[in-house]
């Protein structure tokens, strides 16, 4: 099956970064998918034949963890929907996620095999996302929370300095580390988002 080429319909302050692979969330098969960045958000567009459009928006947050040494799940049929590592406990940090009750977002224990990628053919102690109320979810701010439990329980695992290298932004290093909360770290992260975004712009169309 091949994307329905229905650019035309969208509209035109989207941009259209890469194609990926996905998995429909209600027949499971593997669907065709497409990130676009639109008003600063990024997020993976999917669809199903059978079941029509699905938005992964947890795409922006989970990006920010993908120059570490966490799989996000590329290599696998859920990409941006699930994290983890061969050095993670998926059960602990999942708990640990819950406790932080992000509006709109559960964590379930989830392990998985990337095929492809970082951690190919291991097995990964990993969090599956699940997303409830969608309008309430902060994909950012799920991105930071995952930074902040990883960096809190696996210090010497978990490379917490690449999640902001891609930001360019050191304060937010030493705010990581000196423990400040997620929810702050979030207000002192808007201009730096957005020149992440357009960076990341720049790297993904001239790759
Ligand atoms: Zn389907």
């Amino acid at each position: 099956m091949t994307m329905t080429p229905d650019r035309q319909k969208v509209d035109r302050d989207e941009v259209f970064l890469e194609y990926t692979k996905s998995i429909c969330p209600v027949c499971k098969t593997v669907i065709d998918g497409e990130v676009n960045v639109k008003d600063n958000r990024v997020f993976l567009r999917k669809r199903c034949a059978e079941h029509g459009q699905f938005e992964a928006l947890l795409y922006s947050g989970i990006g920010l963890l993908e120059a570490t040494n966490l799989s996000v799940g590329r290599g696998t049929e859920t990409p941006f929907e699930q994290f983890g590592a061969p050095w993670m406990d998926g059960e602990k940090v999942a708990a640990a996620l819950n406790a932080a009750q992000l509006p709109g977002l559960k964590f379930v224990p989830q392990s998985f095999v990337p095929v492809s990628g970082l951690y190919m053919g291991r097995r990964c102690n990993g969090v599956g996302i699940r997303i409830g109320d969608r309008a309430a979810v902060r994909a950012m701010r799920l991105g930071i929370q995952i930074a902040v439990v990883l960096g809190k329980m696996y210090p010497r695992d978990f490379q917490v300095e690449k999640t902001i290298a891609l930001l360019g932004n050191s304060e937010t290093v030493q705010k990581l580390e000196s423990g400040a909360s997620p929810a702050e770290i979030v207000a002192s992260w808007q201009s730096a988002l957005n020149e992440f975004e357009q960076t990341r712009r720049k790297y993904l169309l001239y790759k």
